[in-house]
């Protein structure tokens, strides 16, 4: 559906300059750090866990809070295990698996290509057509453990791989303690695990990871008209958030490509600055998860009511929270040089912007400036995320600024003292407004949305 078909990704991102930016500015740190860390495992710092924050809010936002048709839920992690059986993954969860007996390193049998052009780990200088690979072999990617006392068989539990099934096994407890009734959906936002083989590329392929994911119920004859509907739905909430439309694009999966539970997905790709990757799946799942569920459980699941009986079909969009907001750090990320002095800034939709507005008083030492700034601050603070510098020259604070996206700056001066007005910097054009100090906030808000 994108217009045209970008090669490359463009802008000024790679990975490697977002991941740096993220790490310098305390986004996002290697998990673990002082012990060498952990592979695929980040942590998030203060302005990390604020722009995920921001966009678990837009999904809620969208997803729940402006709908009538859709309610909340918050399942367990640690799921009965059964749950896992009935659902198909403890017997299909598995990525094909190749190792080379040579360097003894595993791949992923279906991103060998991806591998061998160029993105293999130094410490295999061959090409793999010389490699003494195995055949693939199924790899299970759920983590086990153990729940009680003993460490047996029967106390074996799995760490959620996606939040889709906690949902299901909760079908009966929603429609019959809410008043909802098909099409309707219930929404979820939690972590999964999943013990991924292949490096990943920052923050888009991580071993725990949050989901965001919905699903929505509909009679069967409704199912494909609203996969199309969600596919669209989802697909302008990236661009609405700021997404570039030639970054994005859907791709249906070929029929081998499904998932065992899947009639037919809709993948919403991202252009990412390692190529076109997926973004968001949206599934039509059919019956086949109630179905499961009723036949392991012995409790049946499906809808009953206005003289009518039947299991639903299920339109699923998921997304983690990570790779959404890695599609948004690449497209926010830009270079540009103003009066021949280098900048970086994060174009941030101001939604997703970590810190809404800094208040700066343009001389730190001087107590009128610092006093007005401060109390416009605490204003600002009660309904908006802000902050306050007085440390440094005026330019290195707004560029501090400009790097973690933060939209607008305020900043008090002389004028300020005398006529109650400030200036208001917008990060991306660098105009500076004169406006009343007491203006200040319901601007903002407004422009906010
Ligand atoms: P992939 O083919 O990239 O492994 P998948 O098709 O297995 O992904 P789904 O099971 O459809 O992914 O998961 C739904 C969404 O969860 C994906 O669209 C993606 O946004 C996210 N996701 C899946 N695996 C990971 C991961 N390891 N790290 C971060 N996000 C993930």
């Amino acid at each position: 559906m994108a217009s045209e078909q970008l090669e490359q990704f463009e802008g000024a991102a790679t990975i490697e300059k977002v991941a740096s930016l993220c790490r310098r500015r305390g986004f996002v740190f290697p998990t673990s750090d002082i012990y060498g860390g952990l592979g695929s495992s980040f942590d998030f710092g203060h302005y990390g866990v604020l722009l995920n924050d921001n966009v678990k809010a837009e999904w809620r936002r969208s997803m729940i809070q402006e709908r009538d048709d859709v309610v909340a839920l918050d399942s367990a992690i640690i799921l009965n295990p059964q749950v896992w059986v009935a659902s198909g993954h403890v017997d299909t969860f598995s990525d094909p698996l190749v190792d080379c007996r040579t360097c003894k390193l595993r791949f992923r049998a279906d991103q060998l290509e991806l591998a061998s052009c160029g993105k293999r780990p130094s410490k295999h200088p061959g090409e793999y057509s010389e490699c003494d690979l195995t055949e693939p072999r199924a790899f299970n990617l759920m983590f086990e453990t153990y729940v009680g006392a003993l460490r047996d068989d029967a106390s074996i539990a799995y760490l959620r791989p996606e939040t889709a099934q906690g949902i299901f096994v909760n079908f009966k407890n929603v429609t019959s303690s809410m008043r909802v009734k098909p099409p309707f959906g219930i929404a979820q936002i939690g972590k999964s695990f999943r013990n991924e083989i292949t490096p990943g590329n920052f923050l888009f392929r991580m071993r725990e990871f949050e989901q965001m994911e919905m699903e929505f119920f509909v009679p069967p004859p409704d199912a494909e008209e609203w996969h199309r509907y969600w596919i669209d739905r989802r697909h302008s909430w990236h661009l609405d958030l700021g997404l570039r439309t030639s970054h994005l694009r859907i791709r249906a999966h070929e029929a081998e490509e499904l998932s065992h539970y899947a009639r037919a997905t809709s993948d919403i790709e991202y252009l990412y600055p390692i190529g076109w990757q997926e973004l968001e799946g949206v599934a039509n799942r059919g019956d086949y998860d109630l179905r499961q569920h009723t036949e392991a459980s012995g409790t049946t699941l499906e809808w009953v009511g206005h003289e009518e009986r039947y299991v639903p079909y299920v339109i699923e969009p998921a997304i983690s929270v990570v790779r959404s907001t890695l599609a948004f750090l690449c497209d926010a990320y830009d270079e540009e040089v103003v009066a021949e002095r280098p900048r970086t800034v994060l174009r941030l939709h101001p939604r997703l912007a970590p810190v809404k507005v800094a208040v700066l008083p343009l001389i730190g030492k001087d107590a009128a400036m610092t006093e007005k700034a401060r109390s416009l601050y605490e204003e600002l603070r009660k309904t908006m995320s802000a902050e306050y510098d007085d440390a440094a020259a005026i330019g290195k604070r707004y560029r501090r600024q400009d790097e973690i996206g933060t939209p607008w700056a305020v900043t008090i001066d002389e004028q300020t003292i005398a006529d109650g007005t400030v200036t208001l910097r917008d990060r991306d054009t660098l105009a500076q407004e004169r406006i009343a100090i007491d203006g200040v906030r319901q601007l903002l808000v407004d422009r906010l949305g």
